[in-house]
């Protein structure tokens, strides 16, 4: 059971041999276990806040541990409001392991995962949604996706869902006024402005919807797959795309038998490239497994990068190709690109193939061995997550996180519901209900409503000593 009472403690670094670790303990007590431990100038109860001291870090036989620095942090001015001690010791893991027994052994508890986040979260330091956005900034790789968890983590999103909230509250407690003076017979609320009202709130939550597409892409990356035949060069065009060789490019069709990701970044966006095995009959049950994941990629796609071999002459099944991938790239509004590949070789002479039938899908000729045309491919994948990037610049908030569109679209479903009883004229209890319980789906973002099972759920996903 976990309670605010209880002093926590874990390390806050990676696990492995590094130059030095930061061990961290928060909560009552945070000082006083470190002093049993701490040998320095002075007892560390006796300290400033925002200070650090030199000492020993001994173990209960008056050992020496470690030399380490411990910087106090009195609460509320910490990362969890609360007391906050931080131990910057040598890294390995023996020394670090013995420094967090050793503070166990005293009177901490092991922290559980996120659990300091979210008691910044309990201590009122900073809101659900934020708390969400210091995980995001742990875990952002590109330079989009840690602006994104930077101006979350600085409350963008939590503003702009205090407005729609606040506007929401406006017309209920008018419609609830209202209610007292039925009798009188008194219109607190003409019918046309609490139509209004409703449906431009309806229309910012739509607006915040519709940005997590984008939101999505900027947090996650755009995931592109390399999809082709055996051998036309997709391994190729990833390690040109990755500037090394990751992948594993042999001459014998059906190499790549699983799936391979690589992250890369093209105009601070990241793109995570599959390459998949090559897409074709076979009879081998392996492969086989291979093509059916190779076919399961697709369907995820935001781009599909199909390579063909343009040294050799297309054939019927070539064409299948792009059909099934233009077709699965449709579906779920992803983009197409074909990729003619080694156009370097004597014999690449499709260039006047006809592709008429194709509307609207890009081609490019490249050569992954000589690198032409790469540049173009950087280029037309960034052309493909256009808007991603500039939906910061136009200063919108944009949503990053499933949970917080699953909200909005509950709150968004309410406010409809009370857009129709409006028009028709119900009563105003029902509609401030309905009012009501949107609030209370925006007021989770933001975890002004939550339940034990929504914080668990979060912070589980974080890691320990964060
Ligand atoms: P995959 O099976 O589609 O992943 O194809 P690989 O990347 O393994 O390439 C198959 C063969 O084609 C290898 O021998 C590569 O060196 C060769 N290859 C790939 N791209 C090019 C290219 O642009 N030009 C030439 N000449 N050879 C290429």
């Amino acid at each position: 059971m976990s309670t605010l009472e209880d002093t926590i403690a874990a390390i806050a670094t990676p696990v492995g041999d590094a130059g030095i670790a930061v061990i961290r303990i928060s909560g009552p007590r945070a000082i006083e276990i470190c002093d049993q431990r701490f040998r320095g100038k002075r007892p560390l109860s006796g300290v400033a806040t925002q200070t650090a001291h030199y000492g020993d870090f001994e173990n209960r036989n008056g050992e020496r541990i470690d030399e380490v620095v411990a910087t106090i942090f009195r609460g509320p001015h910490s990362f969890t409001a609360e007391d906050v001690v931080e131990i910057g010791c040598h890294g390995g893991s023996y020394v670090t392991k013995t420094v967090l027994a050793a503070l166990v052994e005293s009177g901490a508890r092991h922290a559980e995962p996120g659990e300091f986040t979210k008691r910044a979260f309990l201590n009122g330091r900073i809101d659900l949604s934020q708390a969400e956005a210091v995980a995001d900034l742990i875990h952002a790789r590109s330079r989009l996706s840690h602006q994104a968890s930077i101006q979350q983590l600085s409350g963008r999103i939590s503003q702009q869902i205090q407005r729609l909230r606040k506007s929401i509250l406006d017309i209920s407690s008018l419609l609830e006024l209202e209610l007292d003076f039925t009798e009188e017979g008194i219109d607190l609320l003409k019918k046309e402005d609490l139509l209004g009202g409703l449906t431009q709130i309806i229309s910012s939550i739509q607006q915040l919807i519709n940005s997590y597409e984008r939101g999505r892409i900027v947090r996650d990356g755009v995931k592109v797959v390399l999809a082709g035949r055996p051998n036309v060069g997709k391994s190729s065009i990833l390690n040109s795309l990755l500037n090394y060789d990751r992948a594993i490019v042999s001459e014998v069709p059906g190499t790549t038998r699983d799936t391979l990701e690589e992250n890369i970044s093209i105009g601070g966006l990241l793109f995570s490239i599959t390459d998949t095995a090559g897409l074709r009959d076979s009879f081998d049950k392996i492969e086989e497994m291979g093509v059916e994941r190779a076919r399961k990629e697709l369907q995820s796609a935001d781009v599909i990068l199909l390579v063909m071999d343009s040294s050799s002459r297309y054939l019927p099944e070539d064409f299948r190709l792009v059909r099934e991938c233009e077709l699965e790239a449709k579906k779920l509004g992803g983009r197409l690109l074909i990729l003619e590949n080694k156009i370097d070789l004597p014999d690449a002479n499709n260039e006047n193939q006809e592709w008429s039938w194709l509307n609207g899908v890009t081609r490019i000729r490249l050569s992954a061995k000589t690198g032409q045309s790469i540049e173009q491919l950087r280029s037309n994948l960034l052309e493909c997550a256009q808007g991603s990037e500039r939906s910061f610049e136009a200063g919108s908030a944009i949503i990053t996180s499933q949970r917080h569109r699953e909200c909005l679209s509950r709150a968004k479903t309410f406010l409809e519901t009370a857009l129709v009883q409006g028009e028709k004229g119900t009563s105003p209890e029902l509609i401030a209900d309905n009012l009501n319980l949107s609030t209370k789906a925006l007021g989770e973002i933001i975890g002004e409503v939550t339940s034990d099972e929504i914080l668990n759920n979060i912070f589980s996903h974080f890691c320990i000593g964060k």
